[in-house]
């Protein structure tokens, strides 16, 4: 014998019945019993209706109609015409008496646990009925059974515990006598004194198991909306998936911490006749699902994460509970007595505190009862006045793996450091099955996933990208990413979604990602209107782990928000150096920030473009050498002037090449006055650890000074004319000594120089040709030949390669 139970979700309208019938019809001349939940929905709508009900409105009739007129759907659908008529007459008749009830409650403006209980029953009542019908009426010898005929339970109404001894009997006695199938009515029984009682919420998988026990059944097949118990919830975590196998234990704490897939106490009469019980997908039929038995794989170290919300934390404190024996029995023994059922203590060492969690809608009751129970306690100073916290969620991890594994817990709350997922309270039961952990509502779909990615998916990473600043580095990068996803994907195992795009008009999100390549374009049509403010709001609402904000712009604006980005864990990525090249106090900051949240703050792109410069410097610096100076050329379009600068030529005519070229600033004093260099070399040598400011830089600008100010561009171009003479004697005068005009860049002593200085056929600077950066390493280890680090320094394509590099470092650090 079998037992299947379909879920509230397989039977939520005619059209999932339909399938269940499917499911269903191989058995039609096999003994099977059959549990059935409410239909989709209706508990709650019951729950609704008597609620207005209690509360005097009159529309609760308005909303029971809604209730019976989608039961009466279902018989039209599914019913031949010739059997509709006495079946749409029982639903009314069974409806006429749920508004007798109701309208008594609306009277009398009272509601027990125990009309409750009755009231709630009518959904399952209703929905085993009809597919009982449903399947006489295809010719399935089908018997309707409510279960309140057999399963006999206390008077504890709305959570009812079992009196198996008698259930067991009269489901056994029932099943000798009827053969057919049976479709029962889920969470339901009868008390000793005849009245009906329910289960517990999500109960008729408890009723499923009810009769698998008593009928030493070969298997229980629970049958829902999803293909088995998961790794996670997957409508919290997309990447959850399913878990083929599990000890009975393992799924007891999973479902207990929120994984309603199957209702804890279902295990128990199931567990003790040692039945499987399969859970199966109604939709997906054919899929693997998950089998729960007695059997305990190991090879993985974790099953499941999951999560409860609606938590509140107790702290009790005072000096009155160190070493005094018999506190925590008074403490939990007054929450017994309130029936509020505590998830979690966790109590230090030193005794001073003892906190727990508990639901948050019994909190204030917890507060007064135990404040009553320790009152001479508080007057006397020995105890602090309790305090609540509400707005907390329960995580926990659960596997059998764990026991005896060390580094679960070291893995668990690593993965939610690095997200910024603060921890409240900890605690690890002695068997070991689980860790749970308390931590703010608003984190727990980060911490799901963070969690999730840690232990199931350890060698593949997520990261969601919020890019500012879609000019031309922005766009290369976007195009590099999309190119990039399948490759990164399979064999890096690193995912880089785009979550957010934004420029200085514009910002368009999507928390599934966008389409890279269409993203900019999307943005400038259906985009809301940019403000940094929200843009960086709705990236710490949307709390996604493993978050990186990427400014390509080169807004000191947007640098402002850097603090607020990395205090809220969302790594920084950036070729933008107003950041670091701002005062020293905010580059020191910026630093401290990142490294305290964990997070990364990843400018490699500041200085020579793409080229492996600041990493390269502080590999160097991490293994201990020293940097002694460094000398280089910082400006690719300086660069290129000084290397088309050539006998023939003049220097206002090479200028103007450049920037038709497109090689300069739109206003080529901005690459001239030096400003742009000195921002490099600055924030070279504060990586090389000197404490250097701005102001410390001495820049010698190569505008000359009348050309300077207000100017516009196109007079400046004219102006530049006058003083071709000049440039052309310093060059005659390097050349004749065979030397080459640079503009340069020194470190040295702590003093960094920038200026135009002449070099020798011997100098590594003189064969620099286009608009080459090269930067001059000389530390201690590298004394007697200079490290040299030389290639193109500028432009979108190697820019953005060096931002994607740092975008996937942090890909593997996340690892
Ligand atoms: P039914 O209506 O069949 O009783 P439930 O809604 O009670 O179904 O339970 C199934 C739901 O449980 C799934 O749709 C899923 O959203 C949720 N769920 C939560 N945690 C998990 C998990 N770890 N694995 C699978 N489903 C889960
Ligand atoms: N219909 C009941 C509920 O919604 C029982 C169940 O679905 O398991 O809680
Ligand atoms: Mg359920």
């Amino acid at each position: 014998m079998k037992v299947l139970k379909f879920g509230g979700s397989s039977i939520a309208d005619a059209q999932r019945i339909q399938t269940v019938i499917s499911i269903i019809d191989p058995y039609r001349s096999q003994g099977v019993a059959i549990v059935f939940s409410a239909f989709g929905g209706i508990t709650d709508a019951l729950i609704d209706v008597s609620q207005h009900a209690l509360l005097g409105d009159k529309d609760y009739r308005v909303a029971l109609a809604a209730i019976e007129n989608r039961h009466l759907d279902v018989v039209r659908s599914l019913v031949g015409i010739r059997k509709q008529g006495s079946i749409l007459a029982q639903v009314k008749i069974r409806m006429n008496e749920l508004e007798d009830v109701l309208h008594g409650v609306f009277l009398v403006k009272e509601r027990t646990p125990r009309t409750l209980d009755y009231i709630m029953s009518f959904g399952e009542r209703l929905s085993a009925y009809i597919i009982a019908e449903v399947l006489k009426d295809r010719g399935i010898e089908a018997e309707f059974l409510d279960a309140r005929n057999v399963i006999r339970t206390d008077s504890n109404f709305g959570n009812a515990r079992i009196d198996f001894e008698t259930t067991n009997r009269n489901i056994r006695r029932y099943f000798e006598e009827h053969k057919g199938l049976q479709a029962i009515t889920g969470f339901v029984g009868t008390s000793e004194s005849g009245e009906t009682t329910t289960l517990g919420r999500s109960g008729s998988d408890y009723t499923a198991a009810i009769f698998a026990g008593a009928l030493q059944a070969e298997s229980l097949e629970i049958w829902t909306d999803v293909s088995g118990m998961m790794t996670a919830d997957p409508r919290m975590v997309r990447k959850a998936f399913t878990v083929p196998q599990l000890s009975y234990e393992e799924a007891m704490e999973l479902s207990h911490f929120g994984a309603k897939v199957v209702f804890p106490a279902t295990m128990q009469p199931a567990m003790a006749g040692k039945i499987p019980i399969r859970i199966k997908n109604t939709f997906d039929p054919e899929a693997g699902g998950t089998v729960i038995s007695a059997e305990v794989t190991n090879g993985k170290l974790i099953k499941g994460v999951s999560s409860m919300n609606g938590i509140s934390l107790i702290n009790v404190t005072g000096s009155g509970l160190v070493g005094v024996v018999g506190v925590s029995r008074r403490l939990f023994g007054t929450l017994a007595n309130e029936k509020i059922n505590v998830i979690l203590i966790s109590q230090a060492s030193s005794e001073h505190s003892i906190c727990f969690a508990i639901e948050s809608k019994y909190s204030l009751r917890a507060k007064v009862a135990i404040e009553k129970e320790f009152q001479y306690e508080i007057q006397n100073d020995e105890m602090e006045k309790v305090i609540v916290e509400n707005d907390f969620a329960i995580l926990a991890v659960v596997g059998e793996g764990m026991k005896h594994n060390p580094g679960t817990s070291g893995r668990m709350f690593s993965a939610l450091g690095k997200n910024g997922v603060n921890v409240y309270a900890i605690a690890q039961g002695s068997s070991e099955l689980n860790i749970s952990s308390v931590v703010k509502e608003v984190d727990i779909s980060k911490a799901l996933n963070a969690l999730h990615e840690a232990f199931f998916l350890s060698d593949r990473k997520v990261l969601n990208v919020f890019l500012v600043g879609t000019g031309l580095i922005g766009k290369t990068l976007l195009h590099m990413i999309n190119d990039h996803y399948e490759q990164l994907s399979r064999e890096n195992r690193i995912e880089v979604n785009v979550i957010a795009v934004a420029n200085s008009r514009k910002m368009l999100f999507n928390e599934e990602g966008l389409d890279m390549d269409a993203a900019v374009d999307a943005m400038k049509s259906a985009g809301e209107p940019m403000n940094m403010a929200l843009y960086t709001d709705r990236m710490f609402a949307m709390n996604l782990p493993n978050s990186v904000f990427v400014d390509c712009t080169s807004s000191e604006q947007v640098t402002e928000y850097y603090e607020s980005i990395l205090v809220a864990s969302v790594s920084i990525v950036t070729p933008n150096k107003k950041a670091n090249s701002s005062s020293l106090a905010k580059y020191k900051m910026l630093k401290s920030t990142a490294f305290k949240r964990g997070v990364r703050f990843l400018y490699e792109t500041n200085v020579g473009a793409g080229l492996p410069v600041i990493n390269t410097m502080n590999d160097l610096l991490l293994s201990g050498d020293k940097v002694i100076s460094i000398e280089a050329v910082l400006s690719g379009t300086l660069n290129y002037i000084f290397s088309a600068f050539v006998e023939g030529r003049r220097f206002s005519d090479v200028v103007r090449d450049a920037k038709v070229s497109g090689f300069t600033e739109p206003d080529p004093r901005d690459d001239l006055n030096g400003m742009d260099v000195a921002r490099k070399i600055l924030i070279l040598a504060r990586e090389a650890g000197w404490d250097l400011e701005p102001e410390h830089i001495t820049i010698e600008n190569l505008v000359p000074s009348s050309c300077r100010g207000g100017m516009p561009v196109d007079e400046f171009m004219v102006a530049l004319a006058a003083h071709d003479d000049d440039f052309e004697r310093m060059r005659r005068e390097a050349g004749s000594r065979e030397e080459k005009l640079r503009y340069m860049a020194v470190l040295k002593d702590g003093k960094v120089t920038i200026g135009l200085v002449s070099v020798d056929n011997q100098h590594p600077f003189y064969s620099l040709s286009g608009s080459d950066n090269v930067i001059l390493l000389t530390t201690e280890r590298y004394h007697e030949r200079p490290m040299v680090i030389r290639g193109p320094g500028a432009g979108a394509a190697v820019t953005a390669a060096g931002v994607f590099a740092d975008i996937i470092r942090i890909g593997h650090y996340a690892k």
